[in-house]
């Protein structure tokens, strides 16, 4: 028998992590730009702590396509890396400077916002490039210098004399197979989707604006037009802010930046913000549920330290709030993991259930705010509130202090005020609570207006998933039960006293109660005559309760 060790060379690594480290090649963008956003934050942060003397400035990020030299460029007026910098750096696979950074400053650093952190990222840049050029002056007073790889294991390092500022460009020579990356409307879509929200302006070409008129200008005057930078990204979203610094039309603004193609206003926002146990903004939208609503493409997006990473955010928002709209921004969701094992993870799931939280709180509060108002969109919340109560316990519990119960004649209670207000004249000999609710006021009309004129009330419970949050309402509730305005238990109800005489004597409505159960003639179904003047329904059919729900 041998034993010995297999022998990992980096040759034998390269072309993997060329090949699978990530599979969708068009990352390498977003890869290249975290570092350069990187490499200026750092910059940023040593200049605040007196690490660097020089003012910060505005430094910014600048793509650059040249489709003859077929290359593309990715500038950045950073912090830069000195010769022994890049050896150390970027010649060692999977050593993440940005990781040191964060150790080395880690008291001061920590909310810098820095986004690295696993050292493989630059490399992806060998997905779409057949050479890599890195030209890079640190803002340590030492020479410039340019890194040249082809791919393979070798490179050569050399003093770049013609670079004189600070900072780092990275030139990439696009193979022959990924000239898509040297279309401008390709790197402008790329930057759209993974660079929107990035914290250092990034600009790409330039576009014409159109100067103001100077104040007393001539009538006749021509407005002047100027080239100006184009910055493709907001440096400082919304979420990105603290709630007091946000209007109500600030947040509306960022949900159509978020979604431009979205016109409908949101309806409510929460705005999510916590640093302990783990990390975590964001700004959920309740969406306006329309017709165009577009549930497939405007999904809720994830970000890490406002990177796009994603759309897929299952297991990590819970399943009911999938229909809301909006951010979450957490550097601490694992990424480039298997769904299975986010699901299981223990961060994620607390990240899940203090999303539920916040919601839940938050809709206890804009209920107690505005009660009129969140009446009035009831109707477009109720499928994700209803949704979170059947499937969630914890929101379930936190329910009764804002699911509302419409009745069909347009009130809205609480559980509460059901209880106080209607239970007193809807209970059955046994002593239980017994809610009348309709499916569909058109169809149901005849019998919600016979209990009506009874004094009884109707709730109006019409989601899909009606059936599934009356089963949880009756295994959580104590002596409830649900009965269809339709089912046969309204028979059962303790009569008011006040009840208005019927026009018809018992010997009367007994033979008129034979007449119809003969025409019926289904013995599923029983009649009852009708002790009300009520000219619409002077009797009713009606069936048992079990025995409509086993048909549903
Ligand atoms: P990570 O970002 O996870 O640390 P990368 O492979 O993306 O790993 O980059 C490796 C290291 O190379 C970075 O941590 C940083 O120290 C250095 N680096 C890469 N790009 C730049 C840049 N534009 N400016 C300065 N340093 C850079
Ligand atoms: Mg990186």
């Amino acid at each position: 028998m041998t034993k010995g060790n297999i022998n990992v060379s980096v040759e034998n690594i390269f072309p993997l992590i060329k090949k699978f480290l990530y599979s969708d090649h068009e990352i390498f963008l977003r890869e290249l730009i975290s570092n350069a956003t990187d490499a200026t934050l750092k910059l940023k942060h040593l200049t605040s702590i007196g690490e660097i003397k020089t003012d910060y400035g505005q430094p910014k990020i600048e793509v650059k396509i040249d489709k003859e030299a077929k290359t593309l460029r990715i500038i950045d007026q950073g912090i830069g890396m000195t010769a022994e910098e890049v050896e150390k750096y970027i010649n060692q696979v999977a050593f993440s400077g940005a990781e040191e950074f964060l150790e080395k400053y880690k008291d001061s650093a920590k909310d810098s916002g820095i986004i690295g952190h696993f050292g493989l990222g630059f490399y992806s840049a060998f997905m779409v490039a057949e050479k890599v050029e890195i030209v890079t002056k640190s803002y340590k007073e030492e020479p410039a210098v340019r890194w040249i790889c082809d791919g393979s294991p070798q490179f050569t390092l050399e003093e770049a004399t013609d670079k004189t500022d600070r900072g780092t460009e990275i030139i990439l020579h696009i193979a022959d197979d990924s000239t898509e990356f040297l279309e401008e409307s390709r790197i402008r879509e790329l930057l759209l989707k993974y660079n929107k929200f990035m914290p250092v302006p990034i600009k790409f070409g330039t576009r014409k604006e159109t100067l103001p008129l100077p104040e007393g200008a001539a009538e006749d005057a021509k407005p002047e037009t100027v080239e100006v930078d184009n910055i493709i990204n907001n440096p400082t979203p919304a979420w990105t802010k603290a709630p007091s610094e946000l209007s109500d039309a600030d947040y509306k603004e960022f949900y159509h930046e978020l979604y431009p193609m979205q016109f409908e206003e949101p309806l409510f926002n929460i705005h999510l913000n916590v640093d302990y146990p783990f990390n975590l903004t964001g700004i959920l939208y309740f969406p306006k549920l329309t017709n165009g609503l577009n549930i497939e493409k405007d999904k809720i997006q994830l970000y890490q330290n406002q990177v796009y990473v994603t759309d897929e955010v299952k297991g990590i928002v819970p399943d009911f709030l999938m229909l809301l709209r909006g951010v979450i921004d957490s550097p601490d969701i694992p990424l480039n993991v298997s769904r299975s094992y986010l699901q299981a993870d223990g961060a994620v799931k607390k990240i899940s259930s203090y999303i539920t939280k916040k919601v839940a709180d938050k809709m206890v509060s804009l209920f107690n705010e505005n009660r009129e108002d969140y009446e009035k969109k009831w109707n477009d919340i109720k499928i994700v509130i209803e949704y979170g109560m059947i499937s969630e316990d914890k929101f379930f519990d936190k329910s009764d202090k804002f699911a509302l119960y419409p009745t069909t004649d347009g009130k809205y209670y609480l559980w509460s005020e059901l209880e106080e207000k209607v239970k007193p004249m809807q209970t059955d000999k046994d002593g239980n609570f017994v809610i009348l609710y309709a499916t569909n006021a058109d169809e149901q009309h005849g019998y919600i207006q016979s209990a009506n004129d009874k004094g009884y009330e109707v709730l109006l419970l019409d989601s899909p998933i009606v059936p599934h949050l009356i089963q949880k309402l009756e295994q959580s509730k104590d002596k409830i039960s649900f009965a269809r305005v339709d089912a046969d238990h309204i028979n059962n109800l303790i009569k008011k006293e006040d009840a208005a005489i019927s026009k018809l004597n018992e010997t009367e409505k007994e033979s008129l109660k034979k007449n119809i159960e003969e025409a019926v003639n289904d013995k599923k179904f029983s009649v009852q005559v009708e002790d009300l003047d009520s000219s619409e329904a002077p009797f009713l059919i009606t069936q048992p309760e079990f025995m409509r729900r086993m048909k549903d």
